[in-house]
């Protein structure tokens, strides 16, 4: 029942909630474009042809006549859903393929696919930790990490980004009696700089934390694929590896590798893998056929850093700057938020595709991706684009580092 003075509406904030609508009035509104069809490194928008150049499709695989085929037959073979959680009916062979196929290339002894590369996360982060534990975060890691840790109800501690003393610091302060994670992306999803993860094993081993990478941007792309343990030679020093399957490898899904111990605890205490349906059959099959792909086609990997670092080179020599990026994540800064959508509005038109980043996701740059798929005509295009745009000359080298999301 309700008392005499009226609680505030939840709802009276719909209306007050304006900026999405202010960004539209101005035409100046990058988010939720409707692309139709995809043709090699290009998409079709109100039927004029992008290069895209702000996917995650690092390899070019989504348009693979072998991962094609690999998904239609499992339509038809196990129907267009999986109908539940892997935990009661919506566990197949074909997940269980794809677990021990992608352990084995990421040199772990177990694996566990979950719906997506978020849901991968938060089941992780919150199976494994309580609110005793203390879990110390890179402050540029991507939100489903934060999102798995709060949700955890562990004591969340963040360290500046790649900063392995900062790191060393955060352990220090921390009760001797509480167990401690530490966790990073491998490669950061913003910035496109790889973690110094030999650092930051060292430091997790000298202060007895655990350590997970959240390698979503480096498989597929580091160490012929394998990722950035791999890529460092320190698989064996990283306790979780947690991937995706939305990016180079062509679907939807993703997964926690680990030691049997471990995936074997993520199974009964993942409620992100328990309570969510699992992987269609589909797109279970084509993450499955794209990782066999990259494992026989490893020059997939060389590929698409060798076309980002052919971009980097181009920008370099026309004055723009393109922050620690080393990988296929190529941040372009630019002085302030509008002049980032006023660029992103100008190339769209000049016919190439790249995702506005504004605070508080980052501070201010375009995000520019490359793919193996990425012809060098395309490229020197987008080069041209981006060197015609006086905003990004102005800008500067340094991408700074991104808020926390
Ligand atoms: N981790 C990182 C670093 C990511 O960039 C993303 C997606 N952008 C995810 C996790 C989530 O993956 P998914 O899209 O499969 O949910």
């Amino acid at each position: 029942m309700l008392n005499a003075s009226q609680p505030p509406d939840l709802f009276s904030r719909f209306a007050g909630y304006t900026e999405a609508n202010d960004l539209m009035k101005a035409g100046l509104y990058p988010y939720f474009l409707p692309l139709a069809g995809q043709e090699g490194a290009t998409v079709r928008r109100s039927g004029r042809e992008l290069i895209m150049c702000g996917s995650n499709n690092y390899l070019g695989l989504t348009n693979d006549p072998r991962v094609h085929a690999a998904a239609r037959a499992a339509l038809d073979r196990y129907g267009s859903s999986s109908t539940g959680s892997r935990f009661l009916n919506g566990n197949t062979d074909l997940h269980e393929e794809l677990e021990a196929e992608l352990a084995a290339f990421l040199g772990k002894p177990a694996a566990l696919v979950l719906s997506t590369g978020y849901q991968a996360n938060l089941g992780a982060l919150a199976g494994l930790l309580t609110p005793r534990d203390y879990v110390l975060v890179d402050r540029d890691a991507h939100a489903s990490l934060v999102d798995g840790c709060r949700l955890s109800g562990a004591k969340v501690r963040r360290f500046p980004h790649n900063d392995a003393e900062g790191l060393r610091r955060a352990l220090e302060h921390l009760p001797d009696d509480a167990a401690r994670l530490v966790v990073v992306d491998g490669v950061y999803s913003m910035e496109g700089d790889i973690c110094d993860l030999p650092a930051v094993a060292a430091v997790c081993a000298a202060y007895g934390a655990r350590l997970l990478v959240d390698d979503a941007h480096g498989l597929g792309v580091l160490a012929q694929g394998r990722g950035t343990a791999a890529h460092f030679g320190l698989t064996d020093q990283v306790d979780l590896i947690t991937v995706t399957f939305s990016k180079s490898l062509a679907s939807l899904g993703g997964a926690v590798a680990g030691s049997e111990e471990a995936i074997h605890y993520l199974k009964h205490k993942a409620r992100s893998l328990m309570f969510s349906a699992s992987m269609t059959p589909s797109s279970t099959a084509a993450a499955l056929t794209a990782l066999r792909i990259l494992r026989a086609e490893p020059h997939l990997a060389a590929d698409v850093r060798a076309k980002a670092d052919y971009v980097r080179r181009g920008l370099t020599e026309a004055g723009i700057g393109t922050g620690d990026s080393t990988t296929p994540i190529v941040p372009v800064p630019v002085p302030d938020a509008v002049s980032t959508l006023a660029v992103w509005e100008r190339l769209i038109r000049a016919g190439v595709y790249v995702n506005p980043v504004l605070p508080p996701a980052a501070s201010p740059r375009l995000r520019t991706s490359y793919m193996a798929t990425h012809t060098v005509a395309q490229l020197d295009r987008v080069v041209d684009a981006l060197a015609a745009q006086p905003e990004l000359r102005r800008a500067g080298d340094r991408v700074p580092s991104s808020a926390s999301v």
